[in-house]
């Protein structure tokens, strides 16, 4: 389609044609029930939709295997090609993608591009490096020279992804790209508020040659069609809150499929003592109003240590003060909407829960319905104490506490309290130091003198989460092999492993024994 698909600001709206266009991708009934999203721009409805039923679920997995045999067939250089035509599609069309994340999600213009960079790094970096995760690799076997062992990598079948909101495009679909590389056929069951986004991701994969069925969409809510889509996955990768978390973990677990679980988390960021107050300020508010703080790795807890507390507040409360909210489809605003009614609830339940407990707040706490009905101000708080709400779940908004430390010690000791561990962020002029502190974090990612994006943002490292943040990998070698059945193929050549008749049970054990000697002297494996 080549008509542009934003009918213009200020009615911030789709093209019904559109949006029936990219519908047809779904997999669903002729005449399936349907659901109407929201802009949270506005409030008004976006899209009507239709909703996938579990038995659509399941023709997807018959389609999507049958599909997937043949992928899996298909020359890893031929696969790499697809997704470097998807990388090019997704640039050359990022207009209507940011358009589509910006109306779904209600984010900034400069928040929904940090979608379109990963996506497209995440698609380059599994395009050029997957042969070498998947190559076959030998291993020393039993009788040196005379086992050969050789460990192949098999797809799994079909990845069953489901995704949520915050981030459609990133969530929906870089979990999708190792999965096919890997030869995996891929169900994908995007949050309900955010289907198109996902949709038109799938358009441009079909349009970068990725045969029919191999990745397909359904739509539906996540208790139904998510679950569906958990009941028949051959490898389950989930995204969203560590509540939803265990119950599909504890559904793959039941079926005895492997699962990534990519949860929530209570990010700290750490500014130690002799930190570039300047770089910390501006990483820090990056880091804590990203998506307007609806990111996974956004920073919830400030760590100020005692010395430059005062100065670093003084800098950083201004500067989250100036931020610019906006509802426009230009980069002009620095922050855009929460997503929807219950994040703004639990937003507001959260800082009117800390006030009344005796926190203090240095800017921000105010809806602001002038600019759209779920807009909340970039907010900074302080005297946040353990009992609060605020302190001990995921806010999952624009909100961040403050708490002054005295020493490294004490501030690796707080980043450590509660039960996530996704990521972390420490600011020091001394990078080796730095390290130092964050290797003592208990977080999946820590980055040092950035609030998230540097490890986040470096595909070919393993992002996860430890403790109650999550299962299992994305990125990397991890991110790929998980979506593969490991096969050991082991050649025994010459002679046999069992005792030879003529040399009898005990003799062989003495040889054994003395075999078992010589290789730990030589200090083979
Ligand atoms: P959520 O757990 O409420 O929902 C996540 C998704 O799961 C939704 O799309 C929902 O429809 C679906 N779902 C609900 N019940 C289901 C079920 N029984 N089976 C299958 N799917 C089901 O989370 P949310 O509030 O929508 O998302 C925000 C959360 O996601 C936050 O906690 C955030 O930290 C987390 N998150 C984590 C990462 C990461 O990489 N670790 C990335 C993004 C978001």
């Amino acid at each position: 389609m080549s008509t542009p698909p934003v009918v213009d600001d200020p009615v911030l709206a789709l093209d019904p044609q559109w949006v029936a266009h990219l519908a047809e991708r779904a997999v669903t009934q002729p005449r399936a029930e349907t659901m109407t999203s929201i802009t949270p721009l506005t409030g008004r409805p976006l899209a009507v939709l239709p909703v996938s039923t579990p038995q659509d679920v399941h023709l997807a997995f018959v389609g999507s295997r049958a599909a997937g045999q043949a992928w899996a067939h298909v020359p890893l250089a031929t696969r790499s090609q697809v997704l470097l035509r998807f990388h090019d599609l997704l640039l050359r069309h990022q207009v209507e993608m940011l358009d589509l994340i910006q109306l779904e999600t209600g984010k900034a213009r400069h928040h929904a591009f940090d979608e379109i960079v990963d996506t497209a790094q995440v698609a380059r970096h599994y395009a050029r490096h997957a042969s070498r995760y998947l190559r076959p690799r030998s291993h020393p076997g039993l009788i040196p020279v005379l086992t050969d062992v050789l460990e192949l990598r098999h797809p799994k079948g079909v990845v069953g992804v489901v995704a949520p909101w915050n981030y459609p495009l990133s969530m929906g679909v870089t979990d999708a790209l190792p999965a096919l590389m890997a030869g995996n056929a891929v169900v994908v069951r995007p949050d309900p508020a955010t289907s198109l986004t996902m949709l038109f991701a799938a358009e441009l994969l079909d349009r970068a040659g990725l045969p029919g069925r191999v990745l397909q969409v359904v739509l539906g809510s996540g208790p139904s069609v998510g679950a569906a889509v958990v009941q028949e996955a051959d490898h389950v990768c989930f995204t969203g809150s560590t509540r939803t978390g265990r119950t599909v973990g504890a559904q793959a677990g039941e079926r005895l499929v492997s699962a990534t679980l990519e949860l929530g988390g209570k990010n700290p960021l750490y500014v130690a003592a002799d930190a570039d107050l300047d770089r910390a300020v501006e990483g820090a508010v990056r880091a804590c109003f990203a998506s307007a703080g609806q990111l996974c790795v956004s920073t919830e807890r400030l760590l100020l240590h005692d010395v430059i507390a005062d100065d670093f507040l003084a800098k950083f409360v201004p500067t989250v003060a100036a931020m610019r909210l906006g509802a426009n489809l230009t980069y002009d605003a620095d922050m855009g909407s929460l997503g929807g009614p219950e994040q703004l609830a639990r937003v507001r339940r959260h800082v009117e829960n800390a006030q009344a407990m005796g926190a203090t707040v240095l800017t921000g706490a105010r809806p602001r319905p002038d600019i759209g009905p779920f807009f909340y101000e970039p907010t900074v708080l302080t005297h946040v104490t353990p009992e609060m709400d605020v302190a001990k779940e995921e806010t999952f908004g624009p909100v961040v506490s403050v708490y002054r430390v005295g020493s490294d010690a004490e501030a690796v000791a707080l980043a450590n309290e509660g039960e996530y561990g996704l990521s972390a962020s420490v600011w020091t002029a001394d990078a080796i130091r730095g390290r130092a502190i964050g290797s003592l974090i208990r977080a999946g990612s820590v980055n040092i003198n950035e609030g998230y994006a540097a490890a986040y943002a470096s595909p070919s490292a393993p992002m996860g989460g430890m403790g109650s943040s999550g299962v299992g990998r994305r990125h990397g070698a991890e991110g790929i092999l998980a979506m593969t059945e490991a096969q050991t193929i082991a050649t025994q050549r010459l002679i046999g492993v069992g005792a030879p008749a003529r040399i009898g049970q005990e003799r062989w054990a003495d040889l054994i024994t003395s075999g078992l000697k010589v290789m730990k002297t030589l200090g083979r494996h």
